[in-house]
């Protein structure tokens, strides 16, 4: 097979990819190594940051978005038993995050793929990229008892943190920036109304919390544990009397307790592989960085960072100009470490250390009375958490619709 753009990985980065490539005339195959239904089912974020919500409106692949996603004008913080609300709308000049899980926008974007009948292959085997060096690289794969191989352009390594497009760049080449955390969130699904309309991050004695949803009829809830965690030691009583315990409000506000329909324990890391490109392999979203899900910001920079690839396709195909194939690591760094240092300093701010101190919890304390009585401090994590303004926008790419 020849193509223009080889991608790897049907996430929301390379579907994103496909579809910002297919509205500008350039034509992709996307290689997937998971079959369709698991691809959809995984269950993994949930907030998208304007910036997000407006670039999937522009392509079209928002109907529905736009029913079932929750538009959120503010978020509460929650601290010595009191919740606090900061507006980020009215701090922000408009802009809201919305609630719409991964799960809704990889299934809305595996269709709109669907529908353009470009090449997309579900349960792809052994998969390989090669010749990165070369200006005609290769992705070879089984795909039932069939071996493929396609030449491309470009790849787009948007495989996630575990692919196998970042350990094929030579040894060497990436510089590896890290930090893991001491502990871990375990997370559910509950068949329970969500009992606020908006997020409420909880700092407790215990440890955090974090109360969410997912429509009007599911709540997701998260709590600090240690890292190695089993999920086996948590029953579903243990479940809701911790999160009650840390998550109760002085007013009586608590989440709605609910059937678990599902749970896991997810390990949290800061990780930056730079740069993000390596000969004709460019690497996007997770296969280049992750954030601990704090911040909200794993799926947002996996749309950001395609976003600037796709601009820089398009340059390269329009004028045969490498000049923002060159650029692109940089430009999406930049952004790249604005996220990681929110996510670490949210992360950092709402969580309890192994080894705190009585001082550290003083602080930490003084530190949210700031956050949540400052109307600069709120302004800062208002115009974090809704997205900062990227250096590539759609409008400015000049993509088609
Ligand atoms: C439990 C959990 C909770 C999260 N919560 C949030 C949140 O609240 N907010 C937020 O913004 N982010 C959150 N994230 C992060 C977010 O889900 C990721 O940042 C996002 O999925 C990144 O998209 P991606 O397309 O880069 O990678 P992925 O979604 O990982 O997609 C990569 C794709 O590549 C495929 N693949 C892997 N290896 C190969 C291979 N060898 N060949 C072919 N295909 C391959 C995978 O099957 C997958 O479909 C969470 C993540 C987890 C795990």
């Amino acid at each position: 097979m020849r193509t223009q753009v080889g991608i790897v990985g049907a996430g929301p980065a390379g579907l994103l990819l496909g579809h910002l490539l297919h509205l500008n005339g350039i034509d992709s195959v996307i290689v997937e190594n998971r079959d369709r239904e698991y691809v959809v089912d995984r269950v993994r974020a949930g907030v998208l940051e304007q910036g997000t919500v407006d670039l999937m409106r522009a392509i079209g692949v928002a109907a529905g978005l736009d029913r079932r996603g929750l538009r959120h004008d503010g978020v509460y913080v929650s601290f010595d038993g009191r919740r606090h609300r900061i507006d980020m709308a009215e701090l922000t000049g408009g802009k809201a995050i919305t609630v719409y899980g991964q799960n809704e926008v990889v299934r809305d974007l595996i269709d709109a793929r669907i529908a353009t009948t470009r090449p997309l292959y579900f349960e792809a085997q052994d998969v390989e990229v090669g010749a990165i060096d070369s200006a005609a690289p290769t992705i070879r794969f089984r795909h039932g008892d069939t071996a493929h191989e396609v030449r491309c352009d470009v790849i787009a390594g948007c495989d996630g943190f575990h692919g196998v497009c970042r350990p094929s760049i030579p040894a060497g080449v990436l510089a590896i920036y890290e930090r893991t955390y001491p502990f871990g969130w375990l997370g559910i699904l509950a068949e329970a109304a969500p009992s606020s309309e908006e997020l409420v991050y909880t700092y407790h004695d215990r440890g955090f919390a974090l109360f969410s949803m997912r429509s009007p009829a599911i709540t997701r809830l998260y709590l600090q544990v240690p890292p190695d965690e089993s999920i086996e030691r948590w029953s579903d009583d243990r479940i809701w009397n911790e999160m009650l315990t840390r998550m109760t409000a002085s007013d009586g506000w608590r989440p709605n307790v609910g059937r678990i329909v599902q749970k896991g324990v997810t390990p949290m890391r800061s990780f930056v592989a730079a740069p993000m490109r390596h000969g004709r392999l460019f690497l996007a979203g997770d296969a280049a960085h992750i954030v601990p899900p704090t911040g909200a910001k794993g799926l947002n920079l996996a749309a950001s960072d395609v976003l600037v690839l796709a601009r820089a396709l398009k340059a390269f195909y329009e004028s045969g100009s490498a000049e923002w194939l060159d650029r692109y690591s940089e430009i999406c760094l930049r952004r790249v470490w604005k996220a990681q240092r929110f996510s670490w300093w949210m992360t950092t701010l709402l969580h309890k250390l192994p080894d705190e101190t009585p001082f550290d919890h003083q602080r930490r304390i003084a530190d949210l009375d700031y956050l949540t009585s400052s109307r600069a401090a709120m302004t800062s994590l208002a115009e974090q958490y809704v997205g900062l303004p990227s250096e590539v926008t759609f409008e400015s790419a000049g993509l088609l619709h």
